[in-house]
């Protein structure tokens, strides 16, 4: 495996290209290894600089620091994600645990970019959750109910007043939260690279390839060397599984997503001048539509169950006419050519949608598996993570412990059939939405 992903990302190749770039092809050791690092990983390699000053520790990526879903994603820093509406006191109990978690994550990443002065296009704009279907209001309405009684400012907007503020006729409905973020993902995950502690190390083009505990040490073998730990945290989200980690408790899912360049002046004038918007779908497989800062537009409106490693590029350009189409229902005035970059980038799923953060063994850690909504929930999850392992406690730790722990998955084939299944029924249902 010479690259996770493609190298197609907008967000990624948008930024000034990185210097000290470090890879290792010796055996080395340390105290503490982190494998992966996209937002997970950094932030637990952030917080064991800071606890352990005079420790070595390591933290090493298959590709370049940051390029894999951490740099790949809309940008929603969410505090809501929807659910269709709850009809008993337990669940409205577990949404509320849900809605607690993401409240920290957002916490953590004001936190940090409060802390390292960070620009990531943070815009407190809120999202919408919009469907073209009239229908849809029914789910939208048991949606409100949620979010009334657990204190969440929104309210519900219909096609004139949504053509107004998104520039299309397309939405017939939403549900606008006030609370969420809208953020440049590539720029706050290179901030993360930037700031790490002078006493971690980060190794990248480092693929670990397996990896085995004996008599208590753990022995990682690289594609370029060797790394012998005493601890170490796992943080390789949609590829957990390939490392043999939770293996029957999460499953990746690939997503591709396009962007456009920035619309014209003219062409900006005739979607009416909106300022930045995000849109999410009512109906899962639905497009994820963005109106960015600089007046670019992003669509996500594919997820399947693929191969995790790269994406070639005939089968990136499939994806993108699914984009192309999604942009002219949504903008016809717009011309054809407008999409400058479509890439591809994997999440890791659990069957009821909640995360992985555990000790697994002796001195072996994991922290993962954010079913899309990662950006604040994996910065949270990788700093206490790291307190976890160092055998400490917290506030948040107790939190993030009182949710709901993954379910069993059953195993392949039934899995990928269950899963496959599940997907073609939800594209059905959303196929006017795409
Ligand atoms: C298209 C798309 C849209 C999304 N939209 C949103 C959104 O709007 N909001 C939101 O909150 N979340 C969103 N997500 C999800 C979010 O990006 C992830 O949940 C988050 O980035 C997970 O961070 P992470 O650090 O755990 O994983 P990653 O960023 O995936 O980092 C894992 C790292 O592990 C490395 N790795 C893998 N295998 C190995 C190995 N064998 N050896 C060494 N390193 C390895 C990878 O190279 C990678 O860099 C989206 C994801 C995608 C793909």
């Amino acid at each position: 495996m010479d690259v996770v992903n493609d190298n197609g990302c907008s967000w990624i190749n948008d930024l000034s290209p990185r210097s000290n770039i470090k890879t290792f092809s010796s055996d080395l050791n340390c105290e503490w290894l982190i494998i992966g690092a996209g937002y997970t990983g950094l932030s637990a390699a952030r917080k064991l600089g800071q606890l352990y000053p005079k420790q070595k520790i390591l933290i090493v990526d298959a590709q370049l620091a940051g390029e894999g879903a951490s740099s790949r994603n809309s940008g929603y820093l969410v505090d809501t994600t929807l659910n269709d509406g709850f009809t008993s006191n337990k669940e409205l109990e577990n949404y509320k645990k849900k809605a607690n978690i993401y409240k920290l994550g957002i916490e953590a990443v004001k936190r940090f970019i409060k802390e390292y002065q960070v620009d990531c296009d943070w815009n407190e704009c809120g999202k919408y959750f919009a469907s073209s279907k009239k229908e849809d209001q029914k789910i939208l309405e048991n949606f409100s109910e949620t979010l009334s009684k657990l204190g969440f400012e929104h309210n519900i907007l219909f096609n004139k007043d949504l053509t107004k503020r998104l520039g299309t006729n397309f939405y017939n409905i939403a549900l606008h939260t006030k609370g969420g973020i809208l953020l440049h993902p590539g720029k706050l995950v290179r901030a993360m690279i930037d700031t790490l502690p002078g006493n971690v190390n980060l190794y990248e083009n480092s693929p670990l390839l397996n990896w085995k505990k004996i008599n208590g040490i753990i022995n990682c073998n690289f594609k370029n060397g060797s790394i012998k730990t005493k601890k170490i945290i796992f943080a390789t989200n949609g590829y957990l599984k390939s490392l043999g980690i939770k293996t029957n408790y999460n499953f990746p899912i690939t997503l591709t997503a396009s962007m456009t360049r920035s619309l014209t002046d003219s062409e900006f004038k005739s979607i009416g001048e909106p300022k930045e918007w995000g849109v999410l779908p009512v109906r899962p497989m639905g497009a994820t539509i963005r109106l960015t800062k600089e007046r670019r537009i992003l669509i996500r409106n594919t997820a399947e169950v693929h191969n995790p490693y790269q994406m070639s590029k005939s089968e990136l350009k499939k994806r993108q006419l699914k984009q192309k189409f999604g942009i002219k229902k949504r903008f016809p005035q717009l011309p054809d050519n407008i999409i400058q970059s479509t890439w591809s980038g994997v999440v890791s799923r659990t069957r009821n949608s909640s995360q992985i953060f555990e000790k697994i063994n002796d001195n072996i850690f994991v922290a993962g598996c954010y079913n899309g909504s990662g950006i604040g929930v994996g910065t949270l999850f990788g700093e206490q993570i790291a307190i976890k392992a160092s055998n400490e406690n917290s506030k948040e730790i107790k939190t993030i412990e009182e949710r709901n722990k993954p379910t069993w998955l059953p195993p392949q084939p039934f899995l990928n059939i269950g899963v496959k299944t599940r997907l073609i029924y939800e594209r059905f249902r959303a196929r006017s939405e795409i």
